[in-house]
C-alpha cells in the first residue's frame, strides 16, 4: 500500500509499505478516503512546529475512511461502516487522563505529529478513539469532524455563551468552525476578524458568520465597534495563532472578559500581564477536543448546524501531496480547506 513520507521539512515521498499486521482484539482496520491538511501540517511540513523537531513524519490526522476489517472485541463498528477516529495517543495513567481530560494527557502524542498519521491506505486505529459516522456524512465531510471538534471544544472552554458578543481571530477553518459553534450554542453576535484577505471571509458569510472584519481595512477597535456598538465583546478566542490577534483581544474585550488560545504559535507572544490583570481577564488554553466533542461533531454535522461545504477550497489526489502543500503555500489565505483524495469516493 501507498504511504506519504514528510522525510524532512519541505520533501514528501509516497513509498510502498507493507500492509498492517493481523489486528489486536481492540483495533480497526481502516481504507482512508480523505485526508484534509491542516495548518499545524503546513507548520510541520516547515519545520516550524514547536513540539514536532523529529523527522521523518507520518502526516495525516484529519480523516475519514471505511471500516474494512475489526478485532475480535470490537462493537463500535462493522465493516462497510464510515468512520473517523481521534489521532490522541494516551497514557491513561497520568492526573489528566485519570481525572477524565484525557487530551491534555502528560505523555501525550498526536498520530500525524509525533505518532505516525493516517496519510496511507490502510490505517489500524484502536476502539477507544473510533467515532462512527453515519452514511449521509460524505468521506469529505467527515474529514472535517477534527476541526470541527476542535471548535466544539474550544467553545465549551469559553463557558455559557448566550446572549454574548464573540470575536474570534482568524478565519481559517478552525475560526471558521469555532465561529459556527458560537453561534450554535446561542451567542448573540460572532464577528470573525483576520488580518489577511476576503477570501475566508467571504467563506465565513457563506457559513452563515454575518459579521466580519478585515483589519488590513479597519482597525480592530473600529471593527468591534461597527459591530458590537456600545456592547462590546465578553468573549475572545484566539484561533491566528498571531502575536497581533492576542494583542487585539487582550487590548479590546470587555473587562472581565475571557479570552481563549487555540491558535498554534510559532513564536511565543507578549501579553500585557498587567492589563490582564488590572482587567481581571480570564485567558485559558483549549487543547484539541475529548472524544464527545468528536460525537458532537458529527451529529452537528450530519443535521446541517454546520456548514462544511464552503470549507474545502481544493482537492488533490494523494499521488500530489507535496503539489497540495505548495499550492497552500502559493495560495496563502486564498486557499482554505486542501483535501487529499485518496480514493475516488
Ligand atoms: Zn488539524
Ligand atoms: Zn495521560
Amino acid at each position: 500500500m501507498r504511504q506519504a513520507v514528510l522525510l524532512t521539512p519541505g520533501s514528501i515521498q509516497i513509498r510502498e509499505i507493507p500492509m498492517p499486521a493481523d489486528l489486536k482484539p481492540n483495533e480497526i482496520l481502516l481504507r482512508i478516503h480523505n485526508i484534509g491538511v491542516c495548518g499545524s501540517d503546513i507548520h510541520v511540513f516547515h519545520g516550524k512546529h514547536p513540539f514536532v523537531t523529529k523527522y521523518p513524519v507520518i502526516q495525516g490526522h484529519e480523516y475519514s475512511g471505511e471500516v474494512v476489517n475489526i478485532g475480535s472485541q470490537v462493537k463500535t463498528v462493522k465493516p462497510g461502516m464510515k468512520a473517523t477516529a481521534r489521532p490522541q495517543v494516551v497514557c491513561g495513567k497520568c492526573p489528566p487522563c485519570l481525572r477524565g481530560q484525557y487530551n491534555i494527557c502528560q505523555n501525550l502524542t498526536v498520530q500525524g505529529f509525533v505518532a505516525n498519521g493516517s496519510a496511507q491506505d490502510y490505517f489500524v486505529v484502536t476502539e477507544d478513539r473510533i467515532v462512527a459516522v453515519p452514511r449521509e456524512v460524505s468521506f469529505e465531510q467527515a474529514a472535517l469532524i477534527e476541526p470541527a471538534a476542535v471548535g466544539g471544544h474550544a467553545t465549551k472552554r469559553a463557558g455559557d455563551l448566550k446572549g454574548k458578543n464573540v470575536v474570534v481571530a482568524g478565519s481559517g477553518t478552525i475560526g471558521n468552525l469555532i465561529a459556527q459553534f458560537a453561534l450554535n450554542r446561542g451567542a448573540k453576535k460572532v464577528l470573525v476578524s483576520t488580518a489577511k484577505s476576503d477570501f475566508r471571509l467571504d467563506i465565513a458569510r457563506q457559513c452563515g458568520i454575518t459579521e466580519t472584519a478585515n483589519l488590513s481595512k479597519e482597525t480592530f477597535p473600529d471593527a468591534v465597534k461597527r459591530v458590537f456598538g456600545d456592547e462590546g465583546f465578553q468573549v475572545g478566542i484566539e484561533a491566528a495563532g498571531a502575536q497581533g490577534a492576542v494583542t487585539d483581544l487582550i487590548a479590546g474585550i470587555e473587562n472581565g472578559g475571557t479570552v481563549v488560545i487555540v491558535g498554534v504559535f510559532e513564536e511565543n507572544p507578549v501579553v500585557n500581564m498587567g492589563f490582564l490583570g488590572e482587567h481581571e481577564l480570564t485567558v485559558l488554553g483549549s487543547m484539541m477536543y475529548r472524544h464527545e466533542d468528536y460525537e458532537e461533531a458529527v451529529r452537528f454535522i450530519a443535521d446541517g448546524r454546520l456548514k462544511t461545504a464552503p470549507l474545502i477550497t481544493s482537492r488533490f489526489p494523494f499521488e500530489n501531496y507535496l503539489d497540495a502543500y505548495h499550492f497552500i503555500e502559493q495560495q496563502g489565505d486564498r486557499s482554505l480547506k486542501v483535501m487529499i483524495e485518496l480514493t475516488q469516493n
